[in-house]
């Protein structure tokens, strides 16, 4: 299986779009994508859209906001930004689109031979930043590699033959292997809100028979995102942290 892996697109059409047309002559088999479809970007319709034209199979399993947008009452724990743009989510996305999200599976969620969730494992809601936090992590799952979201940082962590547990951040473009023996939890980063001062869209290609995954960030037109954002009516602060990647 070659799989493209998109992580936290957040309603940001013009990222998407970006990371659709770098791998549109490269073979995929299977779009894996680990939630926050929707929620803070301003073209949820769009964007739910080219999810479902996409000539590979989508597996998808629901975020956070994708849950709180199809249910109303799961705003509680967010802040007065996010909770402003699932509000504006809810109101905005087509009946089609809003079954689109209500339907998505909660994760774990294990396609072939790969676990996919949005938070960690045990709990969708979990942000997992490696540590300690990951040996229960990794309990949780069956499979050598498990792919997550969540905290828009692209990471990679590793639990050795012996247990060893090792984190490690990804910056720019990087290739790890997968080891027999060995267990990774592996955070692609966020398409639509990168959050480790790189801008760019973050993305992963599993190529599972070789055992590779690569790592990618591609530049994209952050202020048409922005103005989206803008235009809609949105907290401000939803277009700016996007030119600052926070
Ligand atoms: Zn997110």
């Amino acid at each position: 299986m070659r799989a493209l892996v998109l992580s936290d697109i957040h309603s940001n059409l013009p990222a998407l779009s970006a990371v659709l047309r770098t791998v549109q002559r490269k073979r995929i088999d299977a779009v894996l994508c680990l939630g926050d479809i929707v929620g803070y970007g301003a073209q949820p319709n769009q964007v739910v859209d080219r999810l479902r034209r996409l000539k590979a199979p989508l597996v998808c399993v629901r975020g956070n906001h994708d849950r709180a947008v199809a249910d109303g009452d799961q705003v509680a724990g967010f802040n007065h930004a996010a909770r402003e743009a699932v509000l504006w989510t809810r109101h905005r996305l087509t009946p089609e689109n809003r079954r689109f999200i209500l339907n998505l599976t909660p994760g774990p969620r294990i396609h072939q031979e790969v676990t996919l969730c949005h938070g960690s494992p045990n709990d969708e809601d979990e942000y997992l930043f490696g540590g300690a936090d990951a040996a229960e992590a990794f309990d949780g799952v069956e499979t050598p590699l498990t792919l997550f979201g969540h905290t828009h940082l692209p990471m990679v962590i590793r639990r050795d033959a012996r247990g060893k547990i090792s984190t490690t951040a990804i910056e720019g473009d990087a290739v790890v292997r997968l080891v027999p023996g060995e267990r990774l939890l592996v955070n692609p980063g966020s398409v639509g809100q990168p959050r480790d001062r790189d801008p760019r869209v973050s993305y992963a290609i599993l190529d599972a028979g070789r055992g590779i995954l690569r790592f990618r960030r591609v530049a994209y037109d952050v202020e048409a995102a922005q103005r989206a954002i803008l235009r809609a009516g949105l907290p401000e602060i939803l277009a700016w942290r996007l030119g600052g990647g926070f």
